[in-house]
C-alpha cells in the first residue's frame, strides 16, 4: 500500500499551460474549428523546423503512415519491413494497405531497426523498409541507403522523434516520407494528432486529397474562392482531417519544442548519472544522433538477478508508475505467424526492459525518489543518506 504522504509520480504528462488554453478559446471563438488557417500554420511551423518541403497534418501518426503506404504505391501483395519491437500502430498501417509486415530484428545497443538484418528479408515483393526512431533515438539512416538503390521506398516512424537529429539533419527533413504523433505521450502533443512530411510536391498535394476523402479541392482553398469551385474524388480517399483546435495546440508547442527537449534531456542525464553504477543498460547515445526522450527506458543486464516484472510491481507500489519495455509485435495473436518467427535481440531487450517516467515537469525531487528506490531495489547503495522508509 502507498504511504499516504506519499505522491503517485505519474509514468508521463503533457505540458500544456495558460498559453495552449488561450490558443484553443481563440479557435473556439473565431467559428472555424477544423482544417483551416491554424492546420495551415502548425503545417508551414513543422516544415520549416524539420526542414523539409512539405508537411501535411493529419488525425494522428497511424493515418499518416496508411497514407504514407498509400502515396509509396503499396498494396495487397507487397511486403514492407519494419521492426517488431515497436508499437503495434507501426504495422498495422501496413496492414491498412493490404500489405503484409515483414519483420526484421534491432540493433542491441540503439534499439533501433538492424539495417542488416532487415536486408537479408527483402524478397522480390519488397516495397518498403520501414525505420522507426524508437522512443526518441534517431535510427542510422545511411545504413538504410542500400534499400533505395535496389528501389524499396524508406519510410520513417518518427512517431517518437519530433525535435531530434541525424547527423546534424533534423529528422524529417531527409527527403524521406516521415510521419510524426502528436499523442499525449509523445515529445510534442496536440491531444490526438500527426504529421506527413516529404520534399515531393506531387505527394504532399495528393495526402491533402486523401485525407480529405480523395477531394480535390480543399475547404481551405474553397473557402478562398469568389466563384464557384467543384471539386471531384478521383479515388477512395479517408477522413484524416486535424482540427484548428488541434493545430492551435501544436503551434503553440512548436514554440516550446527546444525548451520541452531541453527539460527531457536534463532528466535523461539525472538518470544516466544515477544508474551509472547499477547492473543496468541506459539508452545508448551514438555520435550520429541526437535523441528527444520521448520515453526513458533501461534493460536489467545478466548479472541482474532480478525478475523484471517484479521490479516493475514493487515501483508501483511505492508510487511510481513505470511499464514493462515495449513488447514485440510478431508475438501478438494478430501478428503471429504459422511458422513462429524468433527475433532474439526484440525478445532479449523486450523480456528485460522498463520505462521509467519521463516529461518535462517532473520535479527533481520526484526523481530522486525514483532514483532511490530504483537504486534500492537494485541492490546498489546510494551515497545519499537512507531515506527512513529504507531501514
Ligand atoms: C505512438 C506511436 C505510433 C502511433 O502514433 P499515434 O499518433 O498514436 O497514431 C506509431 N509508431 C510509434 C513508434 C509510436 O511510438
Amino acid at each position: 500500500m502507498n504511504p499516504v504522504s506519499v505522491r503517485d509520480i505519474p509514468l508521463s504528462r503533457p505540458d500544456f499551460d495558460a498559453r495552449e488554453s488561450a490558443a484553443v478559446a481563440e479557435v473556439l471563438a473565431s467559428g472555424w474549428v477544423t482544417q483551416g488557417p491554424k492546420v495551415a500554420q502548425f503545417e508551414e511551423l513543422v516544415a520549416r523546423r524539420v526542414g523539409a518541403a512539405f508537411a501535411v497534418a493529419t488525425t494522428s501518426c497511424t493515418t499518416a503512415l496508411h497514407l504514407a503506404m498509400r502515396l509509396a504505391g503499396i498494396g495487397p501483395g507487397d511486403e514492407v519491413i519494419c521492426p517488431s519491437f515497436s508499437f503495434v500502430a507501426t504495422a498495422n498501417a501496413i496492414r491498412y494497405a493490404g500489405a503484409t509486415p515483414v519483420f526484421a530484428d534491432i540493433d542491441a545497443e540503439t534499439w533501433n531497426l538492424d539495417a542488416a538484418d532487415a536486408l537479408t528479408r527483402v524478397t522480390a515483393r519488397t516495397k518498403a523498409v520501414m525505420p522507426v526512431h524508437q522512443i526518441g533515438l534517431p535510427a542510422d539512416l545511411d545504413a538504410f541507403e542500400p534499400f533505395k538503390r535496389r528501389g524499396i521506398t524508406v519510410i520513417e516512424d518518427a512517431a517518437c522523434a519530433i525535435g531530434t537529429a541525424y547527423k546534424g539533419r533534423p529528422i524529417g527533413g531527409s527527403g524521406n516520407i516521415a510521419c510524426f504523433s502528436f499523442h499525449p505521450r509523445k515529445v510534442l502533443s496536440t491531444g490526438e494528432g500527426g504529421m506527413l512530411t516529404t520534399d515531393d510536391a506531387a505527394m504532399a498535394a495528393r495526402a491533402r486529397q486523401l485525407r480529405s476523402h480523395g477531394a480535390s479541392v480543399s475547404d481551405h482553398a474553397r473557402h478562398g474562392a469568389t466563384k464557384i469551385v467543384s471539386e471531384e474524388y478521383r479515388e477512395l480517399g479517408y477522413n484524416y482531417r486535424m482540427t484548428d483546435v488541434q493545430a492551435a495546440i501544436g503551434i503553440v508547442q512548436m514554440s516550446r519544442l527546444d525548451d520541452l527537449v531541453a527539460a527531457r534531456q536534463r532528466i535523461a542525464r539525472r538518470y544516466d548519472e544515477a544508474l551509472a553504477g547499477c547492473p543496468v543498460q541506459v539508452p545508448a547515445r551514438p555520435p550520429h544522433a541526437e535523441r528527444v526522450y520521448q520515453s526513458y527506458a533501461i534493460r536489467l543486464l545478466p548479472e541482474c538477478s532480478l525478475d523484471r516484472d517484479k521490479l516493475v510491481e514493487s515501483l508501483m507500489e511505492a508510487g511510481i508508475a513505470c511499464r514493462r519495455g515495449i513488447a514485440p509485435i510478431h508475438v501478438e495473436p494478430l501478428y503471429r505467424q504459422e511458422q513462429p518467427l524468433t527475433l532474439p535481440v526484440t525478445e532479449a531487450v523486450s523480456a528485460r526492459s522498463i520505462f521509467l517516467p519521463m516529461y518535462p515537469s517532473l520535479a527533481e525531487g520526484d526523481q530522486a525518489r525514483i532514483i532511490d528506490t530504483l537504486q534500492r531495489l537494485l541492490g546498489h547503495s546510494s551515497s545519499k543518506e537512507l531515506h527512513p522508509r529504507q531501514l
